[in-house]
C-alpha cells in the first residue's frame, strides 16, 4: 500500500493538483528527510503504460547505430554522458576508420582516448572497447554472429564478466545490437517505477528487469520500443527534481495511485 501518499481524486492533469503531485514526489525522494517511498504489492499496469507512451511519442526507432558493432560501441560509450556526446565520438572513429573490432583492437590506446574523448571518460571507455574486442575475437573468432547466436543467459553471463560491461550495457547489447529478449533497466526506469509506488528507488536491477519480463516474455520488439519510451519520458518529464506530472502521459495513472 502507498498509503502515506496523499493523492488527488481529480485527473485533470494540467489541475493545480498536479503541481502538488510534483511537489509531493519530491518531498518523498529519500534524503530529503520525510518519509520513504513505499512499494505496494501487485504489478504495475505496463500494458496501458505502454500504450499511453507510445500514443504520445510515437516509435522511437531505436538503437541508432549503422551496424549491430557501432551499436555495441554506443552502448559502452553512452555510460555517464549524453548521447550528444556519444555520437561525437562515434562520428570521430568513423572519420578514422576504427568501428570494426579488429581496427579497435590494432589502434593504439592513446589514439581511441583521442577519437573518444567526447564521451568522456575516455582512457577508462578506451580500455572497454579494447576489453569487448579481445573477448569477441577469443570467444568467438572476432564474429558477432556467432556471438549473438549464444542462448541469452549463457551470452549475458559472458558478457557481464567483460571489463566494463555492467548490466545495463550488456543488456543493451543484447537487445539493441543482437536482438536478444531481454529488458534494458536504467535510471529513468527505476524513477518511474518508484514515483508510481511500484518499486523502491534504490531496487536491485535484476527485481526490475523481472517486472518487464515477467510481464512480457519473449517480446524483444516491445523491450526495444519500451525502454526507448521510457528514456524519453525521463527526459521530457520524469527529471530528478521537480518532476512535470501534469504533462506527462503517465500523469492519469499517477492520479488514479497506479
Ligand atoms: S513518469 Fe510522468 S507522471 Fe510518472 S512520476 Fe514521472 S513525470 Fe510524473
Amino acid at each position: 500500500m502507498v498509503g502515506t501518499l496523499v493523492f488527488m481524486a481529480n485527473t485533470a492533469h494540467n489541475s493545480p493538483n498536479f503541481a502538488r503531485l510534483s511537489r509531493i514526489i519530491e518531498a518523498k525522494k529519500p534524503g530529503n528527510g520525510r518519509f520513504a517511498p513505499q512499494v505496494r504489492d501487485g504489478e504495475p499496469p505496463l500494458d496501458e503504460y505502454y500504450n499511453s507512451l507510445l500514443t504520445a511519442f510515437g516509435p522511437q526507432r531505436w538503437w541508432p547505430g549503422r551496424t549491430p558493432f557501432e551499436v555495441i560501441v554506443g552502448a559502452i560509450l553512452t555510460q555517464n554522458t549524453s548521447w550528444t556526446n556519444v555520437e561525437q565520438a562515434i562520428a570521430n572513429l568513423r572519420r578514422a576508420r576504427l568501428l570494426t573490432p579488429g581496427a579497435i583492437e590494432k589502434a593504439s590506446p592513446r589514439k581511441i582516448e583521442m577519437l573518444i574523448r567526447p564521451s568522456g571518460y575516455f582512457r577508462q571507455k578506451a580500455r572497454k572497447l579494447k576489453a569487448f574486442c579481445a573477448f569477441l575475437r577469443y570467444e568467438y573468432g572476432g564474429s558477432l554472429k556467432r556471438m549473438f547466436a549464444q542462448p541469452t543467459a549463457a551470452l549475458r553471463e559472458k558478457l557481464l564478466a567483460v571489463f566494463g560491461i555492467g548490466p545495463e550495457t550488456a543488456d543493451s547489447i543484447l537487445l539493441y545490437a543482437g536482438g536478444h529478449p531481454v529488458f534494458v533497466v536504467d535510471a529513468y526506469t527505476k524513477r518511474m517505477l518508484a514515483r508510481h509506488g511500484w518499486a523502491a528507488e534504490d531496487a536491485k536491477y535484476e527485481d526490475v528487469r523481472w517486472i518487464f519480463e515477467r510481464r512480457f516474455p519473449g517480446e524483444t520488439a516491445r523491450f526495444n520500443e519500451f525502454h526507448a519510451l521510457i528514456v524519453q519520458t525521463g527526459k521530457r518529464y520524469c527529471r530528478t527534481r521537480e518532476p512535470l506530472c501534469g504533462e506527462c502521459p503517465l500523469g492519469r495513472y499517477l492520479a488514479e495511485r497506479r
